[in-house]
């Protein structure tokens, strides 16, 4: 199931993945009793299928009206059980929790602009991963990334200072789709996502091994901010 929803892609055959969805939405539900279990219970796929369906609810004006009640915030007190962990840029336009229609406590979010991969983001991961039980991991770039772009415009020049540092980050990813046609400002933040989702498992042997044993799944993908489409770009575990 899932594999056929990744082969798919979320640009096309929607139809069919919607109808997929519907038929393993039982497996994804989450009862009150597990909502305190680490990952709230679920498995690798059974979390992917509950960011699509919030992704569909997102993606056909259907937002939960999520309300954070009082008795919701003495179970977030007692502690956290998200189900899945989300690295996403910092852009006031791809917040997690509206994109795949979360709420409070469902999602650990990281966030840092271009979604790159140094020592605070991988730890916080890595943190998800191992104390909050969680089973798949989400790096989310966007089109029409600022970071990106700026990454770009500024290549090749010395910059000391900590945004010069974050670009530098993001420039494998520039100097992969330098000389190439087309979208160069899209292809890179394809790149860039690829690049951190390899960059996080080669940093980290918890994070590698989790998904070696099968017990951890690492997707990336970049959002559309005009058509909120989601295009997968790399899938692991
Ligand atoms: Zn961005």
């Amino acid at each position: 199931m899932i594999q056929a929803a990744t082969l798919f892609g979320f640009n096309s055959q929607r139809s069919v993945r919607k109808r997929q969805l519907s038929q393993d939405d039982n497996h994804a539900k989450t009862s009150d009793d597990e909502l305190s279990l680490p990952g709230q219970g679920l498995t690798k796929e059974q979390a992917f299928f509950r960011i699509l369906d919030g992704h569909w609810r997102y993606m056909d004006n259907q937002r939960k009206s999520v309300q954070t009640t009082s008795e919701d915030r003495s179970r977030h007190a007692q502690g956290q059980f998200p189900f899945a962990a989300i690295l996403g840029c910092a852009d006031s336009r791809v917040s997690p929790e509206v994109i795949f229609d979360q709420g409070q406590g469902d999602l650990f979010v990281v966030r840092v602009a271009g979604n790159v991969v140094g020592d605070f983001e991988q730890a916080s991961l890595e943190y998800a991963v191992g104390q909050l039980g969680v089973h798949l991991v989400i790096v989310m770039g966007h089109e029409q990334c600022g970071a990106v772009k700026a990454a770009i415009t500024h290549y090749g020049s010395t910059d000391a200072g900590a945004l010069g540092r974050l670009l530098n980050e993001i420039l494998p990813a520039v100097i992969e789709i330098r000389g190439s046609e087309g979208d160069v400002l899209s292809k890179a933040v394809r790149g860039n996502v690829c690049h951190s989702v390899d960059k996080l498992l080669e940093r980290s042997t918890f994070l590698r091994e989790s998904v070696d044993n099968g017990v951890l799944r690492v997707i990336g993908l970049v959002y559309d901010l005009a058509s909120g489409d989601l295009d997968i770009q790399r899938t692991e575990g």
